[in-house]
């Protein structure tokens, strides 16, 4: 089945729907814990820590979207994140990509390596790189493609090569491209993550975050780490995922369409120094992404010429919202220096090239003509010697 009718139709069987009513929306099982007819047989859910009809609703469609065999949500992107390093154990190492999301390198630097897991970083777009820091204490290999916010790109399908070499989970944070535009486990990937805060929600209003497991073993125990560590999303929020990841492949089709028109315009501009996009001819990973995914996505980052200019742009702009986060149907523009990076040490940004002068836009479903308008006037005040 396509996935855009699975978006509509997650459960075709419809399992989910059991209470005779027929409501074409789920019902939200807000209640903490579920009435048993007897003591030593209890029925499908016992306590909503455990499992939750909602939750399960959410579950199981992004598990079905990624292909996988098991999904799993939790309180937000990073309690996911969390919660899949749970899975390994002090004295483990991981090697990952070095570019990551801020918030998953504060969780590997501070909390999991003072708890004995560690993690070597290493450049993803060269893999390599990634088998020479391969150790005999190995255990997972993490990547993001493209990564936050440069927007490399790292051959998935080499990565997951790898990691059955080498005996490693093989683990991608698919946040920026969500199962509509990329599907790691068809590349050979056995848990994929996702900040369904972003694209998959969408609408900037639920904090959520999503894991689905290739093989159902990895899904039994992560599922076990998830009742055991207890982040999980709660019914409401399960509800407004679901509402949200329904409309997502016209959200993201339209997003992209007007992404793909913004980014050359912006590499042409001469106020922007550089424009990290993966479906520009010029990103060095165009090739490696287009074999990999259906799309270059939704987001696009770009450098102005120094950080005065990118002030001044951000503070010219009027229609994208200056905020952290992405993926909303609003237009949303950060500032990787002091907000989704700013939990990276400046030198450890500056070695990855995220500079104080780079800003991240996520092109939302305003029109690219009000955008661009905007963008333009915004350009104008941050060129050099206004
Ligand atoms: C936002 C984000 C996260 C963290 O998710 P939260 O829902 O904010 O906890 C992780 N990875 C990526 C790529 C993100 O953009």
């Amino acid at each position: 089945m396509d996935l855009t009718t699975l978006l509509i139709h997650p459960d075709p069987s419809g399992t989910d729907h059991q209470d005779g009513f027929g409501d074409l929306a789920p019902p939200i099982h807000q209640t903490s814990t579920f009435a048993q007819a007897d003591p030593l047989c209890l029925g499908p859910y016992d306590y909503s820590r455990s499992g939750n009809p909602t939750r399960g609703a959410v579950e199981s469609a992004i598990a079905s979207l990624e292909g996988g065999t098991r999904g799993l949500a939790f309180a937000s992107g990073m309690a996911a994140i969390s919660s899949v390093l749970l899975l390994f154990s002090p004295g483990d190492h991981i090697v990952a990509s070095r570019d990551l999301y801020g918030g998953a390198y504060r969780a590997l630097t501070t909390l999991f390596a003072r708890w004995g897991l560690e993690t070597t970083f290493v450049d993803a777009t060269d893999v390599v790189a990634l088998s020479r820091a391969v150790t005999p204490r190995t255990r997972a290999v993490y990547v993001e493609s493209p990564s936050n916010p440069l927007l490399t790109v790292t051959d998935l399908a080499a990565v997951a090569a790898l990691a059955k070499e080498y005996g490693l989970v093989a683990i991608i944070d698919n946040t920026f491209m969500t199962p509509f535009l990329q599907r790691p486990i068809a590349l050979g990937f056995d848990i994929v993550l996702h900040s369904a805060t972003k694209f998959l929600g969408g609408h900037s209003d639920v904090v959520a975050g999503l894991a689905v497991t290739a093989d159902p073993a990895t899904g039994q125990r992560l599922q076990a780490v998830q009742n055991t560590f207890g982040a999980v999303l709660g019914p409401k929020d399960s509800w407004l995922l679901l509402r949200g990841m329904r409309t997502l492949a016209v959200r993201l089709a339209a997003e992209q369409a007007t992404a793909q028109t913004l980014a050359p315009w912006l590499a042409a501009r001469p106020e922007v120094a550089r424009v990290h996009y993966p479906g520009l001819p010029s990103h060095p990973g165009q090739v490696i992404h287009q074999g990999q995914a259906d799309g270059p996505g939704a987001v696009i980052s770009f450098e102005l010429h120094d950080a005065t200019a990118a002030k001044l742009f951000m503070r010219a702009l009027r229609l994208p919202k200056l905020a952290v986060s992405l993926g909303g149907v609003e237009s949303i523009l950060s500032y990787p220096a002091t907000m989704s990076h700013a939990a990276m040490p400046p030198a450890a940004r500056a070695e990855r090239g995220i500079s104080d002068a780079l800003v991240r836009l996520s092109v939302g479903l305003e029109s690219a003509n009000d955008l661009m308008e905007d963008l333009d006037q915004a350009l104008v005040k941050a060129a050099p010697g206004d």
